[in-house]
């Protein structure tokens, strides 16, 4: 069974995938992380952001490992590292060429197969699943992904001026929405979610309530 849910940054898609996951006892896998990934070795090895060709290899050779909510790269722990505003800059850049995104296609299809998942991104519902079993779009105001984004940088530790970060939100939603391969869009049979004056647990539980349970998982 494939739960498939995109939206926004900010929506809230990582922590209600990541707690629905637990609540149906399957798995998870937060595709915008394996983009991350990619970027952060892209970066380190600096790689010119526009080459698509060299990116593709990179992401067809890197060596990433999800353990959990924990990431890593050559065995390195990058969990905390690929969510930094350097990473939220520069990462539309990486996902934004066709032979990356065909990659982690690949990549997320490989990692899922015959398996119990939910995954979440920005084309799953649409591109990677589109046949998924069930299909949402969870979306909130601008204001209030700015927010979460915010608390969840706070929290990390990480210090970034509510300014910046707004800036990059923004830039950040226009590449995703208007990107020429795998636009960030509602599939039209995808359940449409506002989560902006909804609690977690709320999220979840109106996410359950459409997922009848199957009693043969995959
Ligand atoms: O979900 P998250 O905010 O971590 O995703 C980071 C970025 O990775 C997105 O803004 C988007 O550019 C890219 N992404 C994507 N396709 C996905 C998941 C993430 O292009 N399926």
């Amino acid at each position: 069974m494939i739960i498939a849910i995109d939206g926004p940054a900010g929506s809230g898609k990582t922590t209600v995938s990541r707690l629905l996951a637990k609540q149906l006892g399957i798995s998870y896998l937060d595709t915008g992380a394996l983009y991350r990934v990619l970027t952060l070795k892209a970066l380190e090895e600096n790689i010119n952001l526009n080459d698509g060709e060299t990116l593709q290899k990179l992401a067809s050779t890197m060596n990433v490992k999800i353990e959990g909510e924990r990431i890593y790269l050559d065995d390195r722990e990058v969990t905390v590292e690929i969510r930094t505003p350097l990473i939220d800059k520069n990462i539309s850049q990486v996902a934004s060429h066709p032979q990356v995104r065909e990659v982690m296609v690949n990549l997320q299809r490989k990692i899922t197969y015959c398996k119990d998942y939910v995954v979440e991104g920005r084309d799953i519902t649409t591109v990677v699943f589109p046949h998924a079993d069930y299909k949402f779009y969870l979306d909130a105001d601008f204001n209030e992904r700015l927010q979460r984004r915010y608390k969840e940088l706070k929290e990390k530790g990480l210090s970034v001026s509510w300014e910046h970060l707004e800036e990059q939100l923004r830039k950040r939603d226009e590449a995703d929405f208007t990107r020429k391969v795998a636009p960030l869009r509602k599939a039209e049979d995808a359940i449409y979610i506002d989560t902006t004056n909804l609690t977690l647990s709320e999220v979840v539980n109106k996410l359950l309530s459409y997922i009848k349970k199957k009693t043969i998982f995959r």
